[in-house]
């Protein structure tokens, strides 16, 4: 449930709801909206409810929450999020556009990559440094060492970065390098990595598993609001239809859903989800038309050279045309597209 606050509570009125939900086990999770106050409260929903909470000073009223997922939901905060990292915002008044390689490959590769999406307007660099290759076989990226070029390229190119991070034992070595830490589809239901990157005080980018519903998604951006952390941002990557003309099924209606059910915001990656360079353009435009806040896409210097990916990437050149389209369809839309 959520307790939500009048315009008249003080911090003492808080503090005492949250020593008061402390006695009966229960988790107080504040959130100070423009609007309102609100306690999201975490614990055994019928010790909680014995509490005559509506009668405390400060309290206009105890709502509960009959979704699985309470903290990233709307009922939990109407407003919707912005997640800021360095000079760059995420949420409804911009539209972040997040562009790089599949992998960190070389110095060369990627420091060219950098410096052309700044020069195109992309604010936040890509690059994967560890790699989750359906075979084992296929480049697993360059780890570490793929770390530090990203972070040069990052101070090189004036860039924000973000890459992936597969494993629980990673986090410490990536939250060092990186601006933003993604977690991919193959593990949106790692939960013990989902809890871990929870802790962490750095934004988080969850991408949609390829088989989850929606509210699989939001369950498992609860696990990381859950231990604390709600810097998250989720990321619509294409599911798995019979269709086989495109490699996943870029499922669009997800943004408006997720907008309506969730403040936290949304971004599109048309590459993964198409695996086809032609498409990427118009479902960018496509997702901003849908209300997306931003878009993820895969640019590569040479693309036919790609060690992941290459079918997809967008060279340099259709990079800026692109983000030529989005800078003039930004304003019929009300973005900002820095
Ligand atoms: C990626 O963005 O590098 C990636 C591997 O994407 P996904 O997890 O969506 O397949
Ligand atoms: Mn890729």
């Amino acid at each position: 449930m959520v307790i939500v606050l009048n315009d008249q509570a003080t911090e003492a009125d808080i503090q005492l709801i949250i020593e008061k939900l402390h006695t009966v086990g229960a988790e107080a999770h504040v959130s100070r909206g423009q609007f309102k106050t609100v306690i999201g409260v975490i614990g055994d929903r019928e010790k909680v409810m014995e509490i005559p909470f509506e009668a405390y000073p400060g309290v206009e009223k105890v709502v509960p929450i009959m979704k699985p997922y309470k903290l990233v939901s709307r009922d939990f905060k109407q407003e919707l999020s912005v997640i800021k990292v360095g000079d760059v915002e995420i949420g409804p008044r911009t539209f972040t556009v997040i562009a790089g390689p599949c992998s960190v490959e070389s110095e060369e590769q990627i420091l060219s990559a950098a410096k052309a999406v700044r020069a195109s307007g992309a604010r936040v660099f890509r690059g994967g440094a560890y790699k989750p290759r359906t075979s084992p076989y296929s480049f697993q990226g360059l780890g570490e060492e793929g770390l530090a070029l990203l972070r040069k390229a990052r101070d090189e190119a004036g860039l924000l970065v973000i890459s992936e991070v597969l494993d629980v034992r990673d986090i410490e070595t990536v939250v060092e390098y990186v601006d933003i830490l993604q977690v991919g589809t193959r593990n949106m239901q790692n939960f013990l990595l989902l809890k871990e990157l929870g802790k962490i005080d750095k934004p988080v980018l969850l991408k949609r598993g390829m088989s989850s519903t929606i509210e699989e998604w939001l369950m498992a951006a609860e696990y990381i609001a859950k231990e604390g952390n709600n810097q998250i941002i989720l990321c619509e990557r294409g599911i798995r239809t019979f269709e086989s003309a495109t490699r996943n099924t870029l499922d669009l209606s997800a943004i408006p859903i997720v907008h309506s059910l969730s403040h936290l915001p949304v971004i599109v990656d048309p590459s993964h989800a198409t695996g086809r360079r032609d498409l990427v353009s118009p479902l960018c435009r496509g997702a901003m038309a849908v209300g997306a806040d931003g878009v993820m896409v895969e640019v590569h210097p040479n693309p036919s050279q790609a060690l992941c990916d290459g079918p997809q990437s967008l060279t340099l050149e259709e990079f800026d045309e692109m983000m030529r389209s989005l800078k003039v369809l930004a304003s019929s839309f009300e973005r900002i597209l820095p």
